[in-house]
């Protein structure tokens, strides 16, 4: 690959051994920028493009992964923020590590259009696509975004033959009316290639960073989801015949 037209990837952070963000061990990339503002957002320091931590080439960061290819044998998950927001690095950082026949995989919340991003479609293993809500009012006051960018992808990911897992947020007052999850669950059932259906309980993880950045968080009396509503939850998803995962992963 021309150095002289490498694209630099502005990063937010990495981690090494995640077990949760694809098959196998994995290492973990978290690009910089998001358009989206997720009330629930435990990453709110990786919205602003301009607040990367180091600029990289993506083969800078195969020589990060292969100090560690041995432990992280099950390839490497990119995510944010957003990751597709930084569309030819990830393009570009994809296809090599795909050339070296490392698994990769991508976590996204789908907000931004994948039609011109067929080669970087190609060169992804594994799409985690969040689908936040089922609801286009609903999510856009939850994450200030479009839900049909997001299914737009889905779909388009689904046409392709891409294997993907889809996750859910589950937040108590937001995420949890039972005709929305039944929605959530017939549209993820529209989709081929669909591995697993995580739930995520809603968790106050973030809440700090919020306060640290002056911004104000809106789920301030919101409390972590019930064993019930997350048994619920999980349940009306599988009676929709979907693949959902008994834990968190
Ligand atoms: S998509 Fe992810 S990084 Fe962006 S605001 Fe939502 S939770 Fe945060």
């Amino acid at each position: 690959m021309n150095n002289i037209n490498m694209v630099k990837g502005k990063i937010h952070s990495y981690h090494t051994l995640t077990a949760i963000d694809g098959p196998g061990l994995r290492f973990l990339l978290f690009l910089q920028g998001c358009p989206l503002r997720c009330m629930y957002c435990h990453n709110p320091d990786s919205w602003l493009p301009e607040d990367f931590k180091e600029e990289r080439a993506a083969e800078e960061i195969l020589e990060m992964f292969n100090k560690y290819r041995k432990i992280c044998s099950g390839g490497i998950t990119i995510s944010g923020g957003e990751p597709l927001i930084q569309r030819d690095f990830l393009s570009e950082l994809v296809h090599l590590f795909r050339a070296e026949g490392i698994h990769t995989a991508i976590d996204t919340a789908g907000s931004i259009p994948l039609n011109d991003s067929m080669q970087l479609v190609a060169d992804t293993d594994l799409f985690i696509l969040d689908i936040k809500h089922s609801n286009t009012e609903k999510y856009h006051e939850l994450t200030g975004g479009d839900l049909n960018i997001t299914l737009s992808n889905a779909k388009l990911l689904s046409d392709s033959g891409k294997k993907m897992w889809i996750r859910y947020v589950l937040v108590p007052g937001i995420t949890d009316d039972i005709e929305d999850i039944k929605k959530e669950a017939e549209i993820i059932a529209e989709l081929n290639g669909v591995e697993k259906v995580v739930v995520l309980p809603y968790s106050t993880l973030g809440r700090e960073k919020w306060k640290k950045l002056n911004y104000t968080y809106q789920l301030e009396n919101v409390e972590p989801p019930t064993k019930e509503l997350i048994e619920m939850t999980k349940k009306i998803f599988r009676d929709a015949g979907l693949p959902v995962s008994s834990g968190n992963s």
